[in-house]
């Protein structure tokens, strides 16, 4: 199904942005071709997010994630919280969409990365037919619940990762609460400014 096909390709906007900026950039330009399922850019798009996600497992040297840090769990400790908080009525993709939108405006405001990319970021995703929104979020608390919960499926402390820039993350041990729930303010406008 489509709405199958779309929520897939935020795994691939998840991994361009941890490892690959000329594969953001890729997506980013053939986000409308990849909603309508063009087949050459769809194919391109799925076989290197395939591949980078296939490299980071075995040549990362950490292929059972031993190591606190899971850089490609990127956006997800928001998503696994509003999966269930939507009775998963949120696909996980759609729900990893929301959780990378989230984490890369966090890391526009306190990491530097580049502000203007970070609204990239979230027009790729809306265009390519994912949501930014899911209405859970009206509660943060809850869904800042899903951090201890994160901490408790690594096991260990806190490990989060974000980003400088495309290609470029990094791993941080806490998270500003405050700064984070205005980001989920951001999010908001940002999601309203999308034609329905
Ligand atoms: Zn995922």
């Amino acid at each position: 199904p489509d709405r199958d096909f779309r929520s897939g390709l935020t795994e691939a906007v998840k991994v361009a942005l941890l490892k690959d900026a000329a594969f953001f950039d890729y997506l980013r330009k053939s986000a409308s071709k990849l909603r309508r399922r063009v087949a050459n850019v769809s194919k391109e798009a799925i076989a290197r997010s395939c591949q980078l996600h296939l490299e980071h497992i075995t040549a990362g040297g950490d292929p059972f994630e031993a190591l606190e840090a899971r850089p490609l769990d990127f956006g997800h400790w928001s998503a696994h919280r509003m999966e269930p908080m939507t009775n998963y009525a949120l696909r996980h993709g759609e729900a990893v969409g929301i959780g990378v939108a989230l984490d890369t405006l966090y890391s526009a405001r306190k990491f530097g990365f580049p502000t203007p990319l970070a609204h990239a970021v979230c027009q790729t995703l809306a265009d390519l037919g994912t949501p930014l929104w899911c209405d859970e979020l009206d509660t943060p608390d809850e869904v800042l619940r899903g951090l201890e919960e994160f901490r408790q499926h690594l096991g260990g402390r806190l490990t989060v990762t974000m980003l400088k820039n495309p290609g470029e993350a990094i791993n941080v041990h806490e998270i500003d609460l405050p700064v984070m729930k205005s980001c989920i303010d951001e999010l908001r406008e940002i999601a309203e400014q999308q034609p329905v």
